[in-house]
């Protein structure tokens, strides 16, 4: 795991490493946030905006993805294959669609685009949140 950031030219800090380790197989899309409450049980002197800078930089580097669906509380993907989202539109848990299908995106008249990828959102309410 840490030979594959070395490769990318990022300086592997303490706190680098915690985040990243705290990141990899992490499957719930934390946010930053969450990712805070997480560091300070084992560095209780990071602060809030050393975590938000190291995502920031990781994201920079390609190593982790943001979801903006919430612009007011970004989530952290560590997960690097192309792949789709369903959101539980109460409690905002956010899951992998695992499933690649076939997109044809519709034809842009204006300008030739070369496609280099897509992501879909799907809302919902999960099985947690729906009535019974
Ligand atoms: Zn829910
Ligand atoms: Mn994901």
């Amino acid at each position: 795991m840490i030979g594959k950031y070395r490769d990318s030219g990022l300086k592997l800090t303490p706190q680098r490493i915690a985040i990243l380790d705290y990141l990899e197989g992490n499957i719930e899309h934390p946010s930053a946030d969450d990712i805070y409450k997480a560091m300070s049980k084992r560095f209780p002197t990071m602060s809030f905006a050393t975590v938000y800078n190291t995502l920031e930089t990781l994201r920079r580097h390609g190593q982790i993805t943001e979801l903006n669906f919430d612009p007011f509380k970004k989530r952290f993907d560590p997960n690097p294959s192309p792949h789709h989202h369903v959101i539980c539109v109460r409690c905002q848990k956010i899951l992998d669609v695992k499933n690649a299908f076939l997109l044809k995106p519709p034809r842009i008249e204006s300008e030739e685009f070369e496609i280099i990828g897509n992501h879909i959102e799907f809302y919902g309410i999960c099985s947690k949140c729906k009535p019974r």
